[in-house]
């Protein structure tokens, strides 16, 4: 049997979710492949006076709901495949959280950790000279991804708006807030997901103060989710970061563990340095390390993927012991493992719909850059409240009214909005 790829698993979850659905011949080969694929090798001069070429992408999956949104990524092995899925992916996410865009991504080859701020800024601009022709806020409207930032977004638009003669603040999402960005863009994914965890627990008349949750990854997802969970009363156990974790039963503080990660570059910082860990003082406090396997398997509610794809595989997924997993990060469970979970009514919240919460900002940005607006902090977190919330309903009530898993009904709600969308259009 071939290995399977991104794009294969998510092929697998689409056809399973499409013979769910009452469709007409041709429409399933809709959503086969994405409708351009954008590759150009864009080349730049290193600081020695050498020329270095880079393979670059752009992959527009499906623009029936509206231009096509997506991050762009820079990772020695990004490859067209990788993007091709997240492109998919995007297309669904949009569509579950009804927000007016298609889906894409965007990907270069390289490693930016090798490039010097100058080499790495050129890089950026020779992608938007690359692909200018297919971009714009109308037309296809990237934002950050794996190792890109809010300044790499500021000198993508600033060589967009030099290339094109123009003022286009909506060409590209996640900018700094000097340069356009919107308030609340850094928390947004978080967010969403919180406020879809919250609804989750009011609806299941659960307690927070009573539920314990275990968190993979401590970056801008995870570290801001553990935050608006202690806040709210959770009982953070678990956190790590790829260097390893800690576990402390009667919770950690997000707060000193960020303030140990800042210094030392681990969330074990407090109390191990590399490998060697103060044992008396672990003790003391209650406290463990543990590996990331081990980490997924530890005893809680909510366990909160918010690094990697991949992680929950058919090797661990019967160890697992949350009853509501919540993908914050990208396809962090394979199909094996869903189907397992989901014989052990362990529920679980697709990324599709849990981490939609950052491109719902990413739109209000754009909003506010094509209307000159600047929303207040609590404007944005009010909007993305009601959106998330919409979109939770409708998975909701499609995942019961069809007796589906949420994966599939998430998948159901996003290709039924966008088989709406192209008929309307006379795709069909
Ligand atoms: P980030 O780079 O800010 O943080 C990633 C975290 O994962 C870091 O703490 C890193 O140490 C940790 N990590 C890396 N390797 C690990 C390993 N082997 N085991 C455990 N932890 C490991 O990235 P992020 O923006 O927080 O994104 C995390 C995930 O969320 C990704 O899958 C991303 O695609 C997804 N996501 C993020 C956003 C967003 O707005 N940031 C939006 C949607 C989805």
């Amino acid at each position: 049997m071939p290995a399977s790829t991104p794009y294969s698993r998510f092929q697998d979850t689409l056809s399973a979710v499409l013979k769910e659905l009452d469709l007409a011949d041709g429409e399933n080969d809709l959503f086969a492949e994405p409708q351009k694929t954008h590759k150009k090798d864009i080349t730049i001069t290193r600081d020695d006076g050498s020329k270095e070429s880079y393979h670059a992408f752009r992959v527009q999956f499906n623009n029936a709901r509206g231009p096509y949104k997506g991050g762009i990524r820079y990772h020695a092995e990004a490859d067209e495949e990788e993007v091709k899925a997240l492109a998919a992916l995007m297309a669904i996410k949009t569509a579950v959280v009804g927000i007016p865009f298609g889906g894409a991504k965007g990907g270069v080859q390289v490693n930016p950790k090798e490039l010097t701020k100058r080499e790495l800024q050129a890089v950026s601009r020779e992608y938007v000279r690359a692909f200018k022709d297919h971009l714009g806020p109308d037309i296809d409207c990237p934002a950050p991804d794996v190792n890109t930032t809010p300044t790499i977004m500021a000198w993508m638009r600033d060589e967009y708006e030099q290339l094109t003669n123009s003022y286009s603040p909506a060409m590209i999402t996640g900018k700094p807030m000097s340069f356009g960005g919107s308030v609340g863009r850094d928390t947004a994914t978080a967010r969403g997901g919180f406020f879809i965890l919250q609804e989750l627990v009011s609806r299941d008349a659960l307690d927070p103060d009573e539920l314990k949750v275990v968190i993979q990854g401590f970056g801008n997802a995870g570290a801001h989710m553990a935050h608006f969970l202690h806040n709210a009363g959770y009982t953070v156990v678990g956190i790590s970061d790829s260097q390893g974790g800690v576990y402390a039963e009667e919770g950690l503080d997000p707060v000193r563990i960020e303030k140990y990660k800042h210094k030392t570059g681990s969330v074990t910082g407090e109390y191990c340095e590399g490998s060697v860990c103060d044992i008396e003082r672990m003790k003391l406090d209650n406290v463990r390390k543990v590996t990331n396997e081990e980490l997924l398997t530890l005893p809680c509610d909510v366990l909160i993927p918010a690094a990697l794809d991949n992680v929950i595989t058919k090797e661990n997924a019967k160890e697992i012991k949350a009853r509501y997993v919540l993908e914050l990060a990208n396809g962090p469970t394979t199909p094996e493992a869903d189907a397992i979970l989901e014989k052990r009514d362990i529920m679980v919240i697709p990324d599709v719909l849990a981490n939609a919460g950052g491109v719902t900002v990413s739109y209000f940005e754009w909003s506010q850059g094509r209307s000159g607006e600047q929303w207040t902090a609590e404007q944005v977190d009010e909007r993305l409240r009601r959106v998330m919330l919409d979109a939770f309903t409708a998975v909701r009530r499609k995942a019961r009214r069809q007796n589906m898993s949420f994966r599939h009904a998430a998948f159901a709600v996003g290709i039924e909005r966008m088989l709406d969308a192209m008929r309307v259009r006379g795709w069909l």
